[in-house]
């Protein structure tokens, strides 16, 4: 036995063995049965459950995660030139508050 990924169900019953969907991309389990049975095929919204009941993560799973990863990136980014830009008002107070706070000789 040997899954194919197939882009449509084309041997009978031509649908998804366990939802009955006939439309779209599928895995094509290879596995023949006599008729009524014919080709099993899992679409891919069940294949989608499957890897997920089974912990795996979905393809459009791993996009969302690196889009995440991106839209964090650029927010540590604009963080981090913010406390750039900040940093010589933090030293400027400081120094302010050593002048301020040196007792008079
Ligand atoms: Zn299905």
């Amino acid at each position: 036995m040997e899954f194919r990924l197939v882009e449509r169900m084309i041997l009978s019953p031509c649908r998804c063995f366990l939802c009955q969907r006939n439309d779209g991309p599928a895995i094509d389990t290879t596995v023949q049965r006599p008729a009524p049975v014919g080709r099993a095929y899992i679409c891919e919204s069940c294949g989608r459950d499957l890897i997920r009941l089974f912990g795996g993560v979905t393809a459009d799973a791993v996009r969302q995660s690196e889009e995440n990863v991106r839209t964090m990136r650029r927010e540590l980014n604009d963080a981090e030139a913010e406390v750039r830009r900040l940093q010589p008002f933090e030293r400027a107070i400081a120094s302010a508050r050593d002048e301020h706070l040196t007792p008079a000789a």
